[in-house]
């Protein structure tokens, strides 16, 4: 018996088809009006004083490298569980990720060994030059301490929040603590454009370089063909923005339909023997729920338990496999098992359940249902 449920799904309804729909009546399909509508609205629900919106979460982090004055050489510090794309960033500018391991419960970097790594890395006159932290399944990092070690050390801090728009650390919304933030809008988001990025900072002189580089390196005022700096091709269409407006418009809508779900699960898993759910920290005041994500304990097969909810027509994934244990990060730096025990001890064992603002409480059920026999048999 198949259930169908899926994974994951965007959230779209007649205000984005019809908005995406007006763009396709007139000529401006890049360049046009949607993009700064767009931008202001991300702007004033994160709280900075601006937006940049870009054709991916990737083509973002990069960019927010590239004005951190990121080269070769230097080393920025990120964590080893996420999506590569917070590690890949950094080799796009020739410099180079160091790994700091994870706090077990948060799954966000362990602000305390990244105290000691910082300290241990300027004292052999490493140039590790910038801190990019990962809001991890839409929980914030702890953004004092990694705020305090920043201006300690006088580091950049680009906050990796693609997964995290809408979450609060102490009552202040994650994206505004850094120097710049990061946010995406795959169809997996909390919002979706397609494809599509948004690069928020209340730094002026970054705001009007993220608009060059995204646009072939033309200057502000600039000639079309005018290229005043290395710049690419970054910028998100006018459908995209559309799409993203409709979004922005619902905001608050998707996000609680989203928070709905969890709480669904949170209520039917709690208890249930051999499955862990996601640990809330006290100074999470808000978290944005990209993923719902399971620990099993050590003794069960995670795989197995997997491959059993696959063949009912439950779709589940292993959030997320280490970054430094990927084929490209073990054989250009060496990594091998046991570096980040913390990481791999965890990535070992999680599961991300089917999860969308449009779930049904019986769907859950069903998920929870297969979840726990096939737990309680492994
Ligand atoms: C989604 C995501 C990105 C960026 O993704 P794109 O697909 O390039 O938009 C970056 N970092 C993390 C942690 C993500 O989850």
């Amino acid at each position: 018996m198949t259930a169908q449920i899926s994974l994951s799904s965007p959230d779209i309804t007649h205000v984005e088809r019809d908005l995406v729909a007006q763009v396709l009546q007139t000529p401006h399909l890049s360049m046009g009006p949607m993009t700064p509508r767009f931008e202001e609205l991300v702007a004033n629900f994160v709280g900075t004083r601006h937006a940049v919106a870009v054709s991916s979460g990737t083509a973002g982090l990069h960019l927010a490298l590239i004005a951190a004055g990121i080269g070769p050489g230097d080393h920025v510090i990120t964590t080893p569980f996420s999506f590569v794309a917070s590690a890949n960033c950094i080799l796009y500018q020739g410099a180079t990720p160091v790994f700091v391991d994870i706090d077990r419960r948060t799954l966000n970097l362990d602000v305390d060994l990244l105290a000691v790594k910082v300290r241990a890395l300027r004292d052999t006159g490493c140039p590790v030059k910038a801190l990019l932290p990962v809001h991890v399944f839409g929980q914030p990092c702890d953004m004092g301490r990694i705020m305090d070690i920043a201006r300690e050390h006088g580091l950049v801090v680009v906050e990796d929040a693609c997964e995290a728009l809408g979450a609060e650390f102490e009552g202040q919304p994650v994206g505004t603590f850094g120097h710049a933030a990061v946010l995406a809008f795959y169809p997996n988001k909390q919002m979706t454009t397609g494809e599509g990025g948004m690069l928020v900072t209340d730094d002026e002189g970054w705001a009007r370089l993220f608009r060059s580089l995204r646009n072939q390196g033309r200057d502000d005022d600039g000639t079309w063909l005018c290229h005043v700096r290395l710049g690419y091709n970054y910028r998100l269409d006018e459908l995209s923005a559309a799409l993203g407006v409709a979004q922005m418009e619902r905001i608050e809508e998707l996000l609680h339909k989203r928070e709905r779900v969890a709480a669904w699960y949170t209520e039917r898993l709690q208890g249930v023997a051999g499955v862990q759910v996601p640990y809330i920290s006290p100074r999470t005041t808000r978290m944005s729920w990209f993923v719902y994500v399971v620990r099993l304990a050590p003794a069960i097969d995670r795989d197995a338990v997997m491959d059993r909810l696959a063949r009912q027509g439950i779709p589940t994934r292993p959030y997320f496999p280490p970054i430094h244990l990927q084929p490209l990060y073990r054989e250009r730096f060496g990594y091998r098992e046991g570096n980040y025990p913390a990481t791999e001890d965890v990535a070992r064992r999680t599961l991300a359940l089917p999860f969308h603002g449009n779930l049904s409480e019986a769907e859950v059920e069903t998920v929870c249902r297969a979840l726990e026999e096939a737990v309680g048999d492994a």
